[in-house]
């Protein structure tokens, strides 16, 4: 049977619900496609759930420290992994179901449940029924990557997906990736109370990142008894009877790791390889992301990508700011684009790392004369208060225009606090704007005028 719309939306995780939502509100017929579980990466294997297990394994944590806080607790911490998945379960479900029934009762709109697949260039396949229209927007997201890893086939192994079914509590849970799902995951578990190893391909954790960050990253982790395993060039994977063996290459330390459990954690891939987006003429990059324009528009016109299958961003944030753009450009005559938005995000180890603009490296291969500030949490009263003195904040400032370039904060409420830096930068305000701002005491944001009031040249 084929159908008519105004719109199609392929996909319901960060953008395509939103947008199905202002396109139904304007009047036009939507009809929102979904294979698998409405709300996408984010809210069912993703940003949701990682941090709802974050809070619970941050609440053993601090049990565990509660004696530093002059408060006593008679008897062992233990963790009832089947309640904290139970917790995580309810949390995501709220979401889930929010998601599902907003699409469902949307006026204007038409739910399919499966595998969309296109067959032209307005025209979409679900099962039995053929969907057409004018405009259709892909946001399908990514899956986790399973690299062609020696011995891969012959042991079980966990990614972020199946890591959401897991209600025990692994002896040994070796992560390969040391990236942020492997960081979040890794101390996550080891505060549940697995013995936990990481290991990384590079040299550093989170190489994207400052050195400074990925090296105050590293202490925190080890700090809490994770295994860390650097320059694992060429890692194998073996069962030996319920174990499972690593090899890894490394340059120090021991070359075997023998753990009970395996998570994958080297990165993600976009879903465009079933879509069969040939058929509409759409064209991928080498990796599979779809390429767009600065407005989100695919090689076809009438055809949009949003989300983490343009290769734009790789967070929920980015996927939202793309529904943001292109309603505007459709629907309010405003021409958002992509560039004009700032990176920032968030890493959710304890304490966490929130980021804004470019990193110090960033700022050195421009060649631009800067000036950097740096403070320690040690120096941060809020945070001695709390007994979190883990970390530091760090700006970069061009020191001509004085504009921020950009920002690291490391430390407790690094997540929250560096909105205050990012809201600046969008401003286009020179950084004296904070510096003479009167910020409330005690907090970690009193700090950063202060941080502003002692730059240095980067030398
Ligand atoms: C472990 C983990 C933790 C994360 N934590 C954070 C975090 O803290 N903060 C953050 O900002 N981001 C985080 N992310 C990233 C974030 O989840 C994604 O960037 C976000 O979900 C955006 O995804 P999206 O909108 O592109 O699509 P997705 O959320 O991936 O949704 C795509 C949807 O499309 C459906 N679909 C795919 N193909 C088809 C098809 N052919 N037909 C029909 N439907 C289809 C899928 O079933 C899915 O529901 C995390 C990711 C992971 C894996």
């Amino acid at each position: 049977m084929t159908t008519q719309f105004d719109a199609i939306i392929i996909g319901t995780g960060q953008s395509g619900p939103a947008l199905a939502a202002r396109l139904a509100a304007a009047g036009q017929r939507v009809a929102v496609v979904e294979r698998k579980r409405f709300g996408g990466t984010c809210v069912n294997n993703g940003c949701i759930p990682t941090k709802t297990l974050v809070a619970s394994a941050r609440a053993a944590h601090v049990a565990r420290r509660a004696g530093d806080f002059g408060v006593v607790i008679n008897g062992p911490i233990t963790v009832d992994m089947k309640q904290v998945k139970a917790r995580k379960d309810a949390v995501v479900q709220q979401s889930n179901h929010g998601v599902e029934s907003w699409m469902r009762g949307l006026a204007n709109a038409t739910v399919y449940t499966g595998q969309a697949r296109f067959e032209g260039a307005h025209a979409v396949r679900v099962g039995a029924d053929l969907l057409e229209a004018d405009k259709i927007f892909i946001n399908v997201g990514g899956r986790a990557v399973v690299p062609a890893m020696p011995g891969l086939e012959s042991v079980p192994y966990l990614t972020n997906s199946s890591m959401m079914d897991v209600d025990f509590l692994p002896e040994h849970l070796i992560i390969i990736g040391g990236s942020y799902i492997g960081l979040e995951f890794g101390q996550m578990y080891r505060r549940f109370g697995s013995q936990v190893t990481i290991v990384e391909m590079g040299a550093r954790l989170i190489a994207r990142d400052d050195e400074d960050v990925s090296a105050t990253a590293k202490e925190i982790l080890e700090n809490e008894g994770v295994n860390i395993r650097l320059h694992a060039e060429c890692v194998t994977v073996a069962a030996r009877g319920s174990q499972i063996i690593a090899h890894v290459d490394c340059t120090e330390g021991a070359p075997e790791i023998s753990g009970s459990h395996l998570l994958l954690a080297v990165g993600r891939r976009p879903n465009t390889d079933d879509l069969d987006l040939d058929a509409a003429g759409v064209i991928t990059d080498a990796k599979g992301y779809i390429v767009v324009d600065d407005q989100l528009r695919t090689n076809v016109p009438g055809i949009w990508a949003l989300g983490d299958c343009n290769g734009k961003g790789a967070f929920t944030h980015t996927s939202y700011n793309d529904y943001e753009i292109v309603a505007a450009n459709l629907l309010d005559r405003d021409p958002r684009r992509v560039s004009d938005r700032i990176t920032a995000y968030a890493l959710y180890i304890d304490p966490p790392l929130g980021r804004a603009g470019m990193t110090e490296a960033q700022v050195r291969a421009t060649g631009k004369k800067a000036l950097i500030g740096k403070r320690l949490m040690t120096r941060v009263g809020r945070a001695v208060e709390k007994g979190e003195t883990q970390g530091f904040m760090k700006i970069l400032v061009d020191a001509e225009s004085h504009a921020i370039l950009g920002a690291a904060i490391l430390g407790i409420e690094g997540d929250e606090v560096i909105h205050s830096i990012l809201d600046v930068m969008y401003t286009k305000q020179p950084y004296t704007v904070i510096q003479r701002a009167m910020h409330i005491h005690p907090t970690v944001s009193e700090l950063v005028p202060t941080m502003l009031g002692d730059l240095k040249p980067l030398q």
